[in-house]
C-alpha cells in the first residue's frame, strides 16, 4: 500500500467546506460541530492509513467521506437512551430501567415539568414550601407511618438514615443480612460511608434474639434489619423478625431500622405471589424507620422512600446530606401520581404497569402471545414461530425464587443462528431484548404490552427479510 498516495488523496478541509452537502449540513447543524466532525473523520482516516488497514477499505472511506461525516452528525443527534422492548419476561429489569410508568401518569408529568410548578411553594400560605409535602400525607395515609420523606434511591436512603441516627455510634446487624445488592451496594460499605460502625451478630444462617441483646453497648445507636431481597438462605436457618426485635430495642431505648428493599405496599400473596412483609406490616410491627425503593415493587420512579417516627424524619430533613440526595421535580411529580393509585388497591393493580404485569393470568398472556404470533406471521410469512409456555421473573432483586407462569412467542432462527438474530434485535431502531434458549428466541409476552405488537412484528420483518 502506497501510504503517501493515500494520504494525498484525503480531501483538504477547505475542499470539504466548499462542498454543497457540507454547506447544507452546516446550515442545519451549525458550523462548529460540522468542523469538529470533519476534523475527527480526517484524523480517523489518517490513523487507518497509518495502521495499514486494507487499501480498498481506506479508499472506500475516502470516497464516502461526506456520507461518513453526515453519519457522525446524525449519530450525535440521536439520543442514546432509547425505548426498548422487553421480551425477557423480567418485570423489574434494572438494566432496562426497572419500573415503567403508565402513559397516563407520564402525560400528567409532561404537563408539570414543561412549565413551572409549586415544587417548593406553599400555595395556601403564599410562601416557601417543602418538596416532600406533596406526597408525605399520602405516604402516611397508605402506610400508617407518622412522617415520610424521599431521596434519590434506596441506597442513599440507607446512608441518610444511618448518618442521621447512628453517626459515630454502633449499629447492630445480623450476619445473615449483610447483603450486596446489584451495582456494588453493600450494606457494610454503606455503613462505613455513613460513619456508623457496623456490629455484626449471629452467623450466616442463624441469628438469635440473644445475639442482638448481648451486642448492645452504650455506643449502640440502632438495630438494623435488612431485607434479604435478592437471595434466600434455606435449610437450617433462624432469623429474628422486627416484631421480636422491637421489645429488646425498647428496653434499651433504641430505634429499630428496616431496609425493606422492594417494599411492596400491597400484600401480593392475594395474587398468587409468595408472602413478603408489606411496608404496612413493618410499620405495624413497630419499626421506627423503614426505607424502600420507589422503582421496585412500588412501580414508580427511582427513589428512596423513608417513613417512620416524626422525630427521626425531621432530623433527616435537617441533615446536610439530604440536600445532596434530594429528588428533582420529575421524581416528586411521578411519585405523587403513582402513590395516588394506592388509595384503592383495585386501582393500583390496574393502573400501575408493574402490578398489572405481575397480576396478568397465564391464560391472558397465552392469548396475547397467540395474537403476537399471528401478527408476526401475517407481517412476515418467512418467520416460523409458535407460542410456548414459559416462566417470568419479578427481578430487581425482589422475590428471587418467584416464578410466574407465563407464555412466550418462540421464534425459529431459520437460516441464521439464534445469536445472529438476537444481535440484530438488539441493534434495531427500537431494540428488542429477548430471552434466548438454544436455537430458539423467546419473547415473553408478559412484559410486552399489546400496543407494542405491531412494532415487534415490523422489527422482526426487517431482520428476517
Ligand atoms: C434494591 C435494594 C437496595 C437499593 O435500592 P436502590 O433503590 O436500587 O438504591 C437497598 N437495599 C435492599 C435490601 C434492596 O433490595
Amino acid at each position: 500500500m502506497n501510504k503517501n498516495l493515500l494520504y494525498r488523496s484525503i480531501p483538504k478541509v477547505d475542499t470539504l467546506l466548499a462542498d454543497k452537502r457540507i454547506q447544507s449540513l452546516i446550515h442545519d447543524y451549525g458550523r462548529e460541530i460540522v468542523m469538529d466532525l470533519i476534523r475527527e473523520e480526517l484524523e480517523d482516516l489518517r490513523e487507518s492509513i497509518n495502521t495499514s488497514e486494507h487499501e480498498d477499505i481506506v479508499r472506500k472511506r475516502i470516497e464516502d467521506i461526506i456520507d461518513n461525516i453526515e453519519l457522525r452528525l446524525r449519530k450525535l443527534h440521536t439520543p442514546n437512551v432509547r425505548k426498548v422492548i422487553n421480551g425477557s419476561g423480567t418485570i423489574l429489569h434494572t438494566n432496562l430501567g426497572r419500573a415503567p410508568i403508565s402513559r397516563i401518569q407520564a402525560e400528567k408529568l409532561v404537563d408539570i415539568v414543561t412549565g413551572y410548578s409549586n415544587l417548593e411553594y406553599d400555595l395556601d400560605a403564599g410562601k416557601r414550601g417543602e418538596r416532600y409535602s406533596h406526597f408525605e400525607k399520602l405516604l402516611c395515609r397508605i402506610t400508617g407511618a407518622e412522617a415520610a420523606m424521599v431521596v434519590n434511591n434506596n441506597a442513599s436512603a440507607v446512608m441518610l438514615i444511618l448518618n442521621t441516627m447512628a453517626k459515630d455510634g454502633e449499629v447492630i446487624v445480623s450476619r445473615g443480612e449483610l447483603v450486596e445488592i446489584g451495582g456494588k451496594f453493600r450494606i457494610p460499605d454503606v455503613m462505613e460511608q455513613s460513619n456508623a460502625k457496623l456490629v455484626e451478630v449471629g452467623t450466616t444462617n442463624k441469628t438469635h434474639i440473644s445475639d442482638y441483646e448481648s451486642a448492645i453497648t452504650e455506643n449502640t445507636k440502632a438495630l438494623l434489619k435488612v431485607h434479604t431481597s435478592n437471595y434466600r438462605i434455606v435449610g437450617f436457618t433462624e432469623s429474628v423478625s422486627s416484631e421480636e426485635l422491637k421489645p429488646v430495642a425498647e428496653a434499651h431505648d433504641l430505634p429499630v431500622i428496616e431496609d425493606l428493599g422492594s417494599g411492596s405496599l400491597i400484600d401480593l400473596s392475594k395474587y398468587g405471589i409468595s408472602h413478603e412483609p408489606t411496608v404496612q406490616d413493618t410499620v405495624r410491627a413497630g419499626v421506627d424507620v423503614v426505607c424502600f425503593s420507589g422503582d421496585k415493587l412500588l412501580g414508580g420512579p427511582q427513589a428512596g422512600i423513608i417513613i417512620g417516627r416524626k422525630k427521626y424524619i425531621d432530623a433527616m430533613k435537617k441533615n446536610q446530606l439530604t440536600r445532596a440526595l434530594r429528588v428533582d421535580k420529575f421524581t416528586v411529580t411521578a411519585l405523587e401520581l403513582v402513590l395516588m393509585e394506592y388509595l384503592s388497591e383495585e386501582k393500583a393493580m390496574k393502573n400501575i404497569p408493574v402490578l398489572r404485569m405481575i397480576n396478568e393470568s397465564q391464560d391472558s398472556v397465552r392469548k396475547r402471545a397467540a395474537e403476537l404470533s399471528r401478527l408476526i406471521t401475517e407481517t412476515c410469512p418467512e418467520i416460523s414461530c409458535e407460542t410456548v409456555d414459559c416462566e417470568s421473573q419479578i427481578g430487581g432483586g425482589s422475590l428471587p425464587l418467584e416464578r410466574i407462569k407465563s407464555a412466550a412467542v418462540s421464534l425459529e432462527a431459520g437460516n441464521h443462528s439464534a445469536d445472529f438474530i438476537e444481535k440484530r434485535m438488539r441493534m434495531a431502531p427500537v431494540p428488542i431484548i429477548p430471552r434466548t434458549s438454544e436455537e430458539h428466541i423467546l419473547l415473553d409476552v408478559r412484559t410486552i404490552p399489546s400496543e407494542e405488537f405491531p412494532l415487534v412484528a415490523e422489527t422482526l420483518k426487517d431482520i428476517y427479510q
